[in-house]
């Protein structure tokens, strides 16, 4: 990691001028603030878009995408530097295999982040699927479990595939918000967050569409069909989390390893333990004593007992 050449951030140049004045403007806002360098985690699950919105981000080809779901199990991490600001966007496996989280490409992604910094979490989703379940729920399960609830301060819901049509003639806006309102009930679910916890209704939501068939607005920056440039609203809004006062994630040993959820409340086992021994055990003890004292001696042992002496 040390000895990282760290790349000119060159991609920058392939877009659009208004898109590379904003982007250029939100970096000087960081530096003005002390922030000198950007660590973006991008998770969720197989084939919803991440590497693709990675290479959107950084402006080349810089992880390689896949239709299918073929990602491996390893996490990389690009870097670019421009002007004094240096950018480092980890990109992520899919963390679902055969319909359930993926241990191993979980684990793989813990130990690539150690004595790293999240500054961003991006939870990756499509815009375009209609339904969410169970396994979106375990997603966000298992990415609060390995980072703690705080990651949902520095979280960013982002839906790809933002240039489409809304089924049943409903309103592009109207789609985006039942979907969003859809996918951060889902994130509340996963990472145990209140309705009332301030972070459970301030996750921003960001649309994405990677597609190079993306339409572009008369300044040849990339647009949403609701009109805005989405790379440089993508940028500011991971910009205003990021200056919105909450904490990076520093991921050391103890994060990693513990405190393991399956854990938690194990000092509470001996009081238990103690709790059910004298007002369970010891109860049924004295009951069962009880019982046997006052027992008349059954039918049958009388009978039993009467059997040698009679004749047959
Ligand atoms: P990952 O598995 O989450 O990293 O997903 P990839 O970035 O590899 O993308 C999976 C497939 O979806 C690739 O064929 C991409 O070209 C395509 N894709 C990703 N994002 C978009 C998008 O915003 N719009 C469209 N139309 N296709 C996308
Ligand atoms: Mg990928």
């Amino acid at each position: 990691m040390a000895s990282q050449i760290i790349r000119e951030w060159a991609g920058i140049n392939s877009f659009a001028p208004a898109t590379q004045t904003k982007l250029l403007e939100l970096l000087g806002k960081l530096k003005q603030e002390n922030v000198n360098s950007l660590t973006i985690l991008v998770m969720g699950k197989g084939g919803v878009g991440k590497s693709s919105t990675v290479n959107s981000l950084i402006g080349e080809r810089a992880v390689s995408i896949s239709p299918f779901q073929s990602e491996g199990t390893r996490a990389v991490m690009v870097s670019r530097s421009r002007a004094g600001f240096t950018l480092n966007i980890i990109d992520t496996p899919g963390l679902i295999e055969g319909g359930y989280v993926n241990d191993m490409a979980l684990n793989n992604i813990k130990s690539f982040l150690l004595n790293k910094t999240i500054d961003v979490l991006l939870y990756v989703d499509r815009l375009d699927a209609y339904r969410v379940d169970n396994l979106d729920k375990e997603v966000v399960k298992a990415i609060t479990d390995s980072f703690g609830k705080g990651i949902w301060n520095r979280a960013l819901v982002v839906l790809t595939h933002a240039q489409l049509s809304p089924p049943d003639g409903l309103p592009y806006e109207e789609f985006v918000s039942k979907r969003s309102e859809a996918l951060l009930k889902v994130v509340r679910l996963g990472a145990g967050l209140k309705k009332q916890d301030a972070q459970a209704s301030s996750i921003p939501v960001v649309l994405v569409e990677n597609s190079g068939r993306c339409n572009k607005n008369e300044g040849d920056e990339k647009v949403l069909p609701n009109g805005t440039a989405w790379i440089p609203h993508l940028v500011q809004t991971i910009t205003e989390v990021i200056l919105s006062g909450s904490k990076s994630i520093y991921v050391d040993k103890k994060l990693i390893d513990g405190p393991n959820p399956n854990e938690k409340g194990k000092f509470l086992i001996p009081l238990i333990l103690a709790i059910q021994y004298f007002f369970a055990i010891k109860p049924i003890e004295r009951a069962i004593k009880n019982d046997i004292a006052k027992e008349s001696r059954p039918s049958w042992e009388m009978r039993d007992s009467g059997v040698a002496g009679r004749k047959f």
